[in-house]
């Protein structure tokens, strides 16, 4: 079903863009990322862009002539129509889709069927902005590849293990029957991490870690012998620190005052907290922490300000769930690269043992905390579509040798 040689092709289909990666299967070790790509502006201005695995730019398509892709299903067509010039007498032997939302019971990658897909779709509610068109990348990839297993690998499945506690709301306990719960994302960012920690790291990975997944979205997590016991996102991606463009954590009566009291519409509140609220919307210039490091506009200063005041605040509190840390691990875009706003988060922090090298930070190391510090401090790379392709490759070993 599944040998060395083999291609597996991973999927992020978001709103309006489909993420591609292209891994080659190895006998004894993890797959390995051979091309890259994604085709953005479905529906506007597509364009595709695709790299190989050194980052060297491939192909570059705008489709100014026409021709645009204008669905999930004519964007897969156009990375297929590209792949299929690179594969080189490969076969793709499975596609693994990154999905957002599992529900309370999917706790592992699962090769996805009909009775599988009906349950997915049922969880759209719940995810409305991410999960359909999660859905119909798994969708368009099953009528390119018939008969080839098309494996779904959830953001919350690496959070079921949540004690109770950290699961709950405190509402009556029929909401949370009802799925009313914190399920947490980000799972395969950190179940990386966690794989990494073990392979580099082995007593860390075997201890108290709080990991800080800050990118476009972000959330922290807390984790003990590699496994999550609590994080800050919620029942949506929208919970917990502010974002790019989300607003995190908000007080429940504001969402009942403007929807009530100033009678805005419930799809205005929405559009607010997902696409105008966060960095972009603090600041009113930009999600991107690198221009708001670049503007002298006061307003740019207090996003960011706020944003590394909460982050603090959940490292601490993250920090009280596990009874201390040993290390806190940087990850993502934000985490991975911005020196100033780490410096900023961990600020203050030296009562929980935190504390930065600035000589360190500043060269972006691995290890960015002083020789001996209480705490370890680690800047660690992730890569959800390598998770996936790991978990897909293992999962078809499995189902032969099963
Ligand atoms: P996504 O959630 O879309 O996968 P990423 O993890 O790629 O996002 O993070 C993207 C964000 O990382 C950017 O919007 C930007 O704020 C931040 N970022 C990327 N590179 C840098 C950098 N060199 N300095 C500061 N911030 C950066």
């Amino acid at each position: 079903m599944i040998a060395p040689g083999d291609a597996v092709l991973v999927l992020n289909a978001g709103s309006s863009s489909i993420k591609f990666e292209l891994f080659e299967v190895r006998a004894e070790a993890a797959p390995i990322a051979r091309f890259a790509g994604q085709v953005e502006g479905i529906g506007a201005a597509p364009r595709f862009t695709a790299r190989d695995a050194a980052g060297r730019r491939l192909a570059e398509r705008d489709w100014a002539e026409g021709g645009a892709p204008d669905s999930h299903r004519a964007a897969l067509a156009a990375i297929i129509a590209w792949l299929d010039g690179v594969l080189e007498g490969r076969r793709v032997a499975a596609v693994g889709h990154r999905v957002v939302h599992g529900g309370p019971d999917l706790a592992a990658p699962v090769v996805v069927d009909g009775a599988v897909m009906e349950r997915l779709r049922a969880l759209a509610p719940l995810a409305p902005l991410h999960q359909p068109h999660n859905l119909s990348g798994i969708a368009a990839a099953a009528e390119r590849f018939p008969g080839i297993p098309q494996v779904a690998c959830f953001d919350t499945a690496f959070h079921r293990a949540h004690p109770w506690e950290a699961d709950t709301f405190a509402l009556p306990p029929e909401f949370y029957e009802r799925g009313i719960r914190r399920y947490g994302f980000h799972g395969l960012s950190y179940e990386y991490i966690a794989r990494s920690l073990e392979q580099h790291e082995p007593e860390l990975a075997a201890g108290r870690v709080v990991v800080a997944h800050l990118g476009n979205g972000a959330s922290l997590c807390a984790m003990r012998a590699g496994r999550s016991v609590d994080s800050t996102m919620g029942f949506t991606a929208l919970d917990g620190v502010p974002m790019g463009t989300r607003s995190g954590q908000i007080d429940p009566g504001v969402l009942l005052h403007l929807i009530m009291t100033e009678g805005m519409a419930p799809e205005a509140v929405q559009a607010l907290l997902y696409g105008n609220a966060g960095l972009k919307g603090m600041s009113g210039i930009s999600q991107d922490v690198r221009d708001l490091e670049a503007s002298d506009d006061p307003r740019a200063a207090r996003a960011l300000s706020h944003f590394a005041w909460r982050v603090r605040r959940e490292i601490g509190a993250l920090s009280a769930v596990l009874g201390g840390i040993e290390a806190l691990v940087f990850t993502a875009g934000i985490g991975e690269n911005a020196r100033g706003l780490r410096a900023r988060i961990c600020d203050g922090l030296g009562f929980l043992g935190i504390a930065i090298d600035p000589v360190r930070n500043a060269a972006n190391e691995r290890e960015i905390s002083p020789p001996g510090a209480g705490v370890r401090v680690l800047v660690l790379p992730t890569d959800e579509e390598a998770m996936i392709a790991r978990h897909v490759v293992g999962l078809l070993r499995r189902s032969i040798s099963s």
